[in-house]
């Protein structure tokens, strides 16, 4: 929901829609958003489940990040930005889209060169190369999965021509081509 511009049918910005209820959500004193993580074990039964989760690390500290930004203004290495359908570049620390709840700022290690920079710059000192992954467990009453479902890859198919000419698009990249946010 986040990556689409205006949706059907009130043609309202998707995300004016989406971030109040992204805020009201990440407030509300009964909701622990538990973003980046794994669910790795499920026990129990319904009313008493036990739920181990892994949080894998950001490698940055999410209780000092304030999502200030500086990191990713400072950082040498351009990535591939995965939020704007690859049509776009983004930094090696980022932040997934910049209305995410809660804004918390991560490192993708696999593009990082380690350079320091982010560290040298964060006034919170939230920056930790080292941070390593946590795992917890939850005691639950009950579980409710919303999974949605990955748009198909038209790479696939090899036909209309996708891959091959530049305007022939699918319609989640057409949503960020058409975003007053977006790569464009
Ligand atoms: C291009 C496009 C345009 C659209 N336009 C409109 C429109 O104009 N109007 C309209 O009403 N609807 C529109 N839709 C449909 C609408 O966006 C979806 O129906 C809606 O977003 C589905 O919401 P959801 O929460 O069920 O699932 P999703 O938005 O798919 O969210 C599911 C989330 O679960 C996560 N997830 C999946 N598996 C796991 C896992 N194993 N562990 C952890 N997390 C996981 C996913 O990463 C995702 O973040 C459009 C959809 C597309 C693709
Ligand atoms: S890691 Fe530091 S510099 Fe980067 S957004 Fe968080 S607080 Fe700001
Ligand atoms: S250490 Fe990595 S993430 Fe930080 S500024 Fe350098 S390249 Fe970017």
């Amino acid at each position: 929901m986040a990556q689409l511009d205006k949706t059907f049918p009130t043609n309202d910005c998707a995300m004016c829609i989406v971030s109040p209820k992204l805020v009201e959500a990440g407030r509300h004193p009964n909701i622990d958003l538990i973003i980046n993580s794994t669910i790795e074990e499920v026990k129990g039964t319904a009313g008493d489940f036990q739920v181990v989760i892994r949080k894998k690390s950001l490698y940055i500290n999410p209780d000092k990040c304030t999502g200030c930004g500086v990191c990713a203004q400072q950082c040498p290495v351009e990535s591939i930005d995965l939020f704007n359908e690859r049509l776009a570049k983004c930094k090696a620390t980022y932040v997934k889209y910049p209305q995410a709840v809660p804004l918390l700022f991560s490192i993708n290690r696999d593009e990082c060169i380690g350079c320091g920079i982010c560290q040298g710059v964060c006034k919170a000192g939230a920056v930790e190369y080292e941070r390593e992954d946590q795992v917890v467990e939850l005691n639950v009453g009950a579980i409710v999965l919303a999974p949605g479902f990955d748009e198909f890859n038209p790479e696939q198919l090899k036909v209309y021509g996708y891959g091959e000419y530049k305007n022939v698009v699918t319609s989640i990249e057409f949503e960020r081509i058409l975003s007053a946010s977006g790569p464009y």
